[in-house]
C-alpha cells in the first residue's frame, strides 16, 4: 500500500495551493489523521475521501480553485495510487454526479465543455515557466546556433557572418543593431531588401531568445518568408516592413522594460508574442475596418463586423502554419504547448483592434490606481497571491498592452523615422479618401487629402491616443522614457509645422485681402477719373 500521508502535509502542497487552502484542507475532518505522519490511507479509502472532499469543497469554491483542486485530486491518485484519472476518476464522479444535481451542474459544465482541459493545460505552462530558463544548458544553446549557422538562409547569412552568428554581442555592435531604441529599419531595409525585412528581424529575435531551442529553424524560415510574403507590398504603410518594425519595438519593449523577468515570461510566451507581431497585419488591404464594414466587404461578412482585419490577419497566419507545406512551426511542440502557443498569438493580434485602446489604457491607469506604480516601482505586487490562472490572464493583458503600444509607436521614435512613417500612413488614409469619393460614399475621418493635413493627423494621433499611452506606459517600464522625450519633440515639430502653415495661410490671407481691397481703391479712382472726365466733355 502507497504511503500517502506525506502527499497531504502541507509542506507538499505548497506547489499547488496557497496557504489558505493549504490550511484549508488540512483542517478539513476528512484529512485529520494526514497530520500524523505515519498515517496510510489505503487505496480506496483514500479515493473516496479525496473525491467526497471535491463534493463537499464543489459548492463553496470558486471554479478556479475547484479546478485547481480537481486537478490535485487527479495528481494524488495518479501518483499515489497509480490510477489513471481520466478514466477512474471520471467513472467515479460520473456516478456521483447522478446523485448530486449541484454537482452534475458544475462538473457537467468544466468538464464537457473542456474548460476543465484548457485550464490544466495552463497550469502545466505555468509551473513549466519556472523551469524554462534552466533547462536549456550552454553547450544546449551553442549546439542549436550550430545547426542553425548551416541552415540559415543565404540572405541572412551574408549578414549574419559579417558578424558572428556565435556571439550575439558582435551582431548587437556590428551588424544589425536591433537592441537600439533609434534602430533605422528603413536602413536596414535597403541593406537587406524588402523581401528580407522581416524574415531578418524576426530571425534575429528568435535566436537572441534561444527560440529555436523549441522551434524548428528551417520551418520557421518557410513560415517567415511566407508571412513576409502574404503582406501587401503595394500599401504605403501596412506592409511586412511595418509589421518587422512593430516586432522590433516589441524587442526594445522587453529590452528596456526588462520584461521577460518581470512578467516571469517563458519561451512560449515569448514565440508567441514575436509571431504575433509578425503577423498582426498579415494580408491588409490597405483600408479600415469601417470601410469593410460599409462597404460590405467579404472580410466584414465573413468575420461578422466584428475586429476584421484583426481576425483575417491571425486566420490567414495561423493558415500558413497549419496548412501551408513545410510551414509548421508548433509540429515539434506538445499538444498543451501548441494550444497555448496559438491562444495567446490569436489573443495578441485581436488587441491590435484600435477600438479596444481605451480598454487597453484603462487597465493600466486602473493596475497604477490600485497598485501606486509609479516610476516602474510597486510593480511586482500586481502579481502578489495571484493564482496560476489568473496570472497567465494578467501576463496576456501586459502583452496586448505592448504589443498594441509597438503598434502605434511611429510618433515615438526619432523624428527622421517618425516622419516616414506618418506620411506613409496618412497616404494609405487619403488613397482610402479618394476610393470612398469615388464610390460616392461620405469620406471618412482623416482621409481628406483636400481638407486634412499630415501635421494636423499627427498632432491629433499624439494627443488623443500616443501620448497618453506611453505617459502611462513608463509608469510601468521607466526605463522606456525615452519614448515619452520623443514624443514630446515631436509633437512640438508638428506643432512648428502646422503653425508655420497657419502663419503663412493667414499671412497670404492677408496679402490676399490686401490686394483685393488695393484693387477695388484702384478700380473706385478710375471709376472716378472716368466720371470725371465724361463730365468734363
Ligand atoms: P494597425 O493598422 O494594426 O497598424 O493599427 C494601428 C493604427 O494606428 C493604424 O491603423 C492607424 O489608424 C493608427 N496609426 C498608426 N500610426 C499612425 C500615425 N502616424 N498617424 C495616424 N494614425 C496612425
Ligand atoms: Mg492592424
Ligand atoms: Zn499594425
Amino acid at each position: 500500500m502507497p504511503k500517502v500521508s506525506q502527499s497531504l502535509t502541507t509542506q507538499n502542497l505548497k506547489d499547488l495551493l496557497n496557504e489558505t487552502e493549504i490550511n484549508d484542507l488540512v483542517k478539513y475532518s476528512q484529512f485529520s489523521s494526514c497530520k500524523e505522519k505515519d498515517y496510510t490511507y489505503g487505496k480506496d479509502e483514500l479515493c473516496i475521501k479525496l473525491i467526497s472532499l471535491l463534493i463537499d469543497k464543489c459548492n463553496e469554491m470558486k471554479e478556479n480553485s475547484l479546478v485547481k483542486l480537481l486537478i490535485w485530486v487527479k495528481k494524488q491518485l495518479q501518483i499515489y495510487l497509480d490510477i489513471k484519472p481520466d478514466a477512474y476518476t471520471f467513472k467515479k464522479l460520473e456516478k456521483l454526479k447522478q446523485s448530486e444535481p449541484n454537482l452534475k451542474m458544475k462538473f457537467g459544465w468544466m468538464v464537457q465543455y473542456s474548460l476543465l482541459n484548457q485550464e490544466e493545460d495552463i497550469y502545466k505552462m505555468v509551473r513549466r515557466t519556472y523551469k524554462s530558463n534552466t533547462i536549456i544548458t550552454k553547450n544546449k544553446i551553442k549546439k542549436n546556433l550550430m545547426i542553425k549557422r548551416n541552415s540559415l538562409n543565404p540572405q541572412i547569412i551574408k549578414f549574419a557572418n559579417s558578424g558572428n552568428i556565435m556571439n550575439m554581442n558582435k551582431i548587437n555592435e556590428n551588424l544589425l543593431d536591433f537592441k537600439n531604441p533609434n534602430f533605422d529599419i528603413f536602413k536596414l531595409e535597403n541593406k537587406v531588401g524588402k523581401e528580407n525585412i522581416l524574415p531578418v528581424t524576426s530571425t534575429y529575435i528568435f535566436i537572441t531568445f534561444n527560440l529555436f531551442s523549441i522551434i524548428d529553424y528551417t520551418k520557421f524560415e518557410k513560415f517567415i518568408f511566407n508571412i513576409a510574403n502574404g503582406y501587401n507590398r503595394e500599401n504605403p504603410y501596412h506592409t511586412d516592413l511595418h509589421a518587422a518594425d512593430v516586432t522590433q519595438t516589441v524587442l526594445i519593449y522587453f529590452i528596456f522594460g526588462n520584461l521577460q523577468k518581470i512578467l516571469e515570461l517563458n519561451q512560449i510566451d515569448l514565440a508567441s508574442i514575436f509571431i504575433a507581431a509578425g503577423m498582426h497585419d498579415l494580408g491588409h488591404p490597405g483600408y479600415t475596418n469601417n470601410f469593410l464594414i460599409n462597404t460590405k466587404n467579404d472580410l466584414a461578412i465573413r468575420y461578422n463586423d466584428q475586429s476584421v482585419l484583426e481576425s483575417y490577419h491571425v486566420s490567414e497566419g495561423f493558415r500558413i502554419i497549419l496548412k501551408k507545406e513545410g510551414c509548421n512551426i508548433f509540429e515539434n511542440l506538445s499538444n498543451q504547448d501548441y494550444k497555448i502557443c496559438r491562444k495567446r498569438i490569436i489573443q495578441c493580434v485581436l488587441a491590435t483592434d484600435m477600438t479596444l485602446h481605451n480598454k487597453e489604457f484603462e487597465f493600466l491607469k486602473k493596475k497604477i490606481e490600485t497598485f501606486g506604480i509609479k516610476n516602474g516601482e510597486n510593480f511586482e505586487k500586481i502579481f502578489e497571491g495571484l493564482d496560476p490562472v489568473t496570472t497567465y490572464n494578467l501576463k496576456q493583458d501586459f502583452l496586448n498592452v505592448l504589443i498594441h503600444s509597438a503598434d502605434v509607436s511611429n510618433p515615438s521614435k526619432p523624428l527622421n523615422i517618425y516622419k516616414q512613417w506618418a506620411k506613409r500612413c496618412v497616404d494609405e488614409f487619403f488613397r482610402q479618401g479618394d476610393m470612398e469619393k469615388k464610390l460616392g460614399m461620405p469620406v471618412s475621418f482623416n482621409c481628406d487629402r483636400e481638407t486634412v493635413t499630415l501635421a494636423q493627423s499627427q498632432l491629433g494621433f499624439i494627443d488623443a491616443i500616443v501620448f497618453p499611452l506611453f505617459s502611462v506606459l513608463i509608469e510601468f517600464f521607466e526605463d522606456l522614457n525615452f519614448t515619452v522625450e520623443n514624443l514630446k519633440k515631436n509633437r512640438e515639430y508638428f506643432k512648428g509645422v502646422k503653425e508655420n502653415k497657419e502663419n503663412k495661410e493667414n499671412k497670404d490671407k492677408e496679402k490676399e485681402e490686401k490686394e483685393e481691397k488695393e484693387e477695388k481703391e484702384e478700380n473706385k479712382t478710375i471709376i472716378k477719373e472716368e466720371n470725371e472726365e465724361k463730365s468734363e466733355d
